[in-house]
């Protein structure tokens, strides 16, 4: 009888779970295209959501190595965030049609387009692809700007209400959280870039022009001759005095660029090259306004700092 009634609870904790496991399996299965995304989804997910980042943060987002583990993993998403304005159009279309996962096709409540919700920098008049530019509907590197990263995250947890409405409560605490984080944390950000308002800089690609516009500094002109185009000896012959004759200051780079154009622009110019991360990282940058902290702090240390130029 003793041996019976052991067997019988060890079925019933097979069947149902015990609390730890249901817990885990309970859990929403979000998938982002990026890091940056992946850390909203996280702040306001909290331990009710298990989030995977599709890119790694130290990848282009445009150019992301598309593993075939990545069919697996969005196939059993139950919430899919990505930026959109074409920033995955390169790599993303082709796992999708593979993952063939009806919860998070395009429409479905599990489906977060982070740019539906935003006001989008340098949208074309027409649409055009010719030349290779990687953004033809529009700059889509807003998550650096913290005001648009609140927008994603109300986004998110609206997907997240929809296809998990019993902990809706829940999430939408987390995001006021979030939303009081971000308020406060945006005045002293802009009181410690305030010296450097107007400060012209160039950058790489086009993905620190919201960031510069909500702190700002002015990006006067990129690497890149279009989004997407590796720096030609042409477009830097121009770049050169007209950096010179602007007094851009510094060249702001991802940590995954190239150096040698950047350095020989560099030299040539008296401009500093400054490496700041546009994706949190999980160490230096665990989270998103670490992020943040992290890069505002950098500018202002080599902004503060003496130009090279006499
Ligand atoms: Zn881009």
């Amino acid at each position: 009888m003793h041996v019976l009634r052991r067997l019988l609870v060890t079925l019933l904790v097979a069947i149902v779970g015990g609390p730890s496991m249901s817990h885990a399996a309970d859990k929403l299965k979000v998938v982002a295209t990026t890091a940056d995304l992946a850390a909203v989804a996280r702040a306001v997910g909290g331990d009710d959501v298990d989030v995977t980042a599709l890119a790694r943060p130290t990848e282009d987002p445009h150019f992301v190595d598309a593993k075939p583990s990545f069919i697996r993993i969005v196939n059993q998403a139950d919430v899919l965030i990505e930026g959109g304005a074409s920033l995955e159009a390169g790599w993303l279309p082709p796992i999708l049609d593979s993952a063939r996962n009806s919860k998070i096709s395009a429409g479905s409540p599990g489906r977060v387009v982070a740019a539906q919700g935003i006001t989008l920098l340098e949208v074309p008049t027409q649409l055009d692809r010719s030349m290779g530019d990687v953004h033809p509907q529009g700059n889509p590197h807003f998550m650096l700007d913290p005001v648009a990263a609140k927008t994603v995250a109300r986004s998110i947890v609206t997907a997240f209400c929809a296809v998990d409405h019993t902990r809706c409560a829940g999430y939408q605490d987390a995001l006021s959280r979030f939303d009081t984080a971000i308020d406060g944390k945006l005045l002293a950000w802009q009181a410690t870039l305030a010296p450097f308002k107007g400060t012209k800089v160039v950058t790489y690609h086009k993905d620190f022009d919201y960031f510069a516009e909500r702190f700002g500094l002015e990006v006067i002109d990129t690497l890149e001759p279009k989004p997407g185009i590796p720096p030609s000896p042409t477009h830097l012959t121009e770049l050169i005095p007209k950096m010179r004759a602007e007094h851009a200051r510094l060249i702001l780079i991802e940590p995954y660029r190239e150096r040698s154009n950047p350095d020989f622009v560099a030299q040539n110019t008296g401009a500093r090259v400054l490496v700041l991360p546009a994706m949190p990282d999980g160490k230096d940058a665990p989270d998103y306004i670490a992020l943040v902290d992290s890069d505002v702090r950098q500018l202002a240390a080599a902004l503060g700092e003496k130009p090279a130029r006499p």
